[in-house]
């Protein structure tokens, strides 16, 4: 990211808090984090917050942590850690010092436990799921206080250590904070704080038999490591009175400049899914290649699918921050790549459903390099070299046997065109096979017309696209459209009953001889037919992934 120059952001609510707390003194420097938990790999949401949260830090020359929100030891992994690095190290954030884990926090919990049991503020309690479950209440009926609630700070104090030891069996009794039972906040009903777990831990092995919840863990996490400003997403608006009452009641953190939370909205995208349950579940059931799958809306899918950093970030400021819920079109973030791309990306030709073209007045075994830019808007980037000669090969769809219509642009018999970077060409005849399908075009080219207009004055408006079929590579074209056919697919009853049968459409035909060294993930324009990279997993090498088309066709298809 350049760090030179100063970026003016729009200003959000969040901004607004921040600035105030500068101007009050209350805090001198700007903490957040991150804080996922390393249960599935991240998604465009995650994104969301990561530049909401690095960004801020960056903004105000701040820090922001990079934590693994890692309490539940049974739904973890490693390699959702390992995955989760690579995605917020690519996006082009760096996390301050070393990562953190809730878990190195282990110890610390279970002593602020102990100072709530101590000041009468937590207790053990035995009742099982459903016992729990009915003294809850509902949200218009107040809670009953739980049979355990009196029991006295000695008695919680040794049982909590049997807890610790594994001295009760799993589900047998958990921690709760003494709160209020007819609080309308249902998460002030006396919640849990500890609970029992058997569970190997990817960071702790098998030191810890109970695990504490995210109520509890996340504020003191967020107090520990000195967090200025925790943000997270709305549905954890009530859950903000236990972040407050933990924290105001453990002598270490009840100080004005404590962390407080703030929440905004999370992101909603049409046409797919952002739960990492559902996400699971699609690469479970096979219905994607994996997490990485192209049509994945995780930061590793759209990675491999061509997006770029810098389009996810821009795409975030565009989605700006706010506290109402929505869903964003996916054309937004479609336009933010295309915005980018079309900067960056080298113009290269390829063909992808293609049809030989025979030029039966050029000369035989001969073939022609032209200099083509690589940016006709750019032409610092350079020329590339591409090829012409006797045989080439273009679109199925750009030829047709008589034009339709004087507004039709591309090649017919008796029709001229101009073949782009190169001469202009006529439909002479064809052949077709059997079934009638064209096998070959026959033209005839116009020599005096490489790079200029023709001597006479006549008028070629249309322009297609060719490779020419010696040297030219075969090549593989994964063309990605919606994951699924509604737009909102996480309210179907059955989602995976929706996905879109045409999500992935595999077509074959040829590139330039110069895409012998394209990189993986480096974004290429096909000219007229889109942005494409690389796929960075196939052995074979000329397997390209279709980022987003040239033009926005979603509002169309609306
Ligand atoms: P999911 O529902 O997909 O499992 P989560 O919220 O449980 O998501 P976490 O790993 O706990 O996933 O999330 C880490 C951070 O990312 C949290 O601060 C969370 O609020 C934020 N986050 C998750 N999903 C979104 C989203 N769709 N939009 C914005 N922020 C999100
Ligand atoms: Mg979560």
């Amino acid at each position: 990211m350049s760090q030179n120059e100063t970026v003016e952001r729009p200003v959000n609510f969040i901004r607004n808090i921040i600035n105030a707390d500068l101007d009050t003194k209350l805090h001198e420097n700007v903490q957040t984090r991150f804080p996922p938990e390393p249960n599935g790999y991240l998604h465009i949401g995650h994104a969301k917050s990561i530049c909401l949260n690095f960004g801020l830090a960056e903004d105000y020359k701040g820090q922001c942590n990079l934590r693994f929100d890692d309490t539940n030891p049974a739904k973890e992994d490693l390699e959702y850690v390992e995955s989760i690095k690579r995605d917020v190290s690519w996006l082009g954030f760096n996390w301050s010092g070393d990562i953190c884990y809730s878990s190195s926090y282990f110890d610390q919990f279970y002593n602020y436990a102990v100072e709530l049991i101590k000041k009468g503020l937590a207790y053990v309690c035995f009742l099982n799921a459903d016992e729990t479950r009915e003294y809850r209440g509902t949200l218009t009926e107040p809670g009953k206080d739980s049979p355990y609630r009196d029991t006295s700070v000695e008695d919680n104090l040794a049982l909590f250590e049997k807890m610790k030891n594994g001295e009760f069996k799993e589900g047998e009794c958990v921690l709760r904070a003494k709160i209020d039972m007819s609080s309308s906040f249902m998460c002030m009903r006396d919640p849990a704080l500890y609970r029992i777990k058997f569970a190997h831990h990817h960071q702790t092995g098998d030191t810890w038999c109970i695990y504490p919840m995210y109520d509890f863990a996340h504020c003191i996490s967020d107090a520990i490591e000195g967090i200025s400003h925790s943000l997270c997403t709305l549905e954890f608006q009530d859950n903000r009175r236990l972040y407050d009452w933990v924290l105001e009641n453990l002598n270490d953190f009840d100080r004005p400049d404590r962390p407080h939370q703030y929440e905004f909205s999370r992101l909603n995208l049409e046409y797919t899914v952002m739960s990492k349950r559902k996400l699971h579940q699609l690469v479970d059931d096979g219905l994607v290649e994996g997490w990485d799958d192209p049509r994945m809306p995780t930061i590793s899918g759209m990675r491999r699918r061509g997006y770029t950093p810098a389009s996810i970030r821009d795409f975030a400021e565009r989605i700006g921050v706010s506290k109402v819920d929505s869903m964003t079109e996916m054309g937004i973030l479609e336009a933010a790549v295309r915005d980018d791309l079309n900067k960056v990306a080298p113009r290269t030709m390829a063909v992808m459903d293609p049809i030989k073209v025979v030029i039966e007045n050029y000369p035989e075994g001969e073939v022609e390099s032209i200099q083509a830019p690589i940016h006709p808007q750019n032409e610092e980037m350079g020329k590339r070299e591409i090829f012409f000669s006797r045989e080439l090969y273009i679109d199925r769809a750009d030829f047709m046997e008589t034009a339709p219509n004087s507004k039709y642009q591309r090649l017919a018999i008796d029709k001229e065109v101009r073949l782009r970077n190169a001469y202009i060409i006529k439909g002479e005849r064809f052949e077709t096979d059997a079934d009638g399908n064209f096998t070959t075009i026959y033209c005839s080219y116009d020599p005096e017309t490489l790079g200029k207009k023709p001597a006479d004055g006549r008028k070629v408006k249309g322009v297609i696209h060719f490779v020419e079929a010696t040297k030219a590579l075969p090549a593989e074209f994964r063309i990605y459209d919606r994951l699924f056919t509604v737009e909102n697919p996480a309210k179907e009853d059955d989602f995976e009953a929706v996905i879109n049968p045409d999500s992935l459409v595999v077509k074959n035909g040829f590139v330039e001889p110069g895409m012998a060294g394209s990189e993986p993930e480096k974004a290429y324009q096909f000219e007229r037919e889109g942005y494409f990279c690389r796929d960075n997993k196939s052995a074979n090498q000329q397997v390209y992934n279709r980022t987003v088309a040239l033009r926005d066709t979603w509002s169309q298809q609306k």
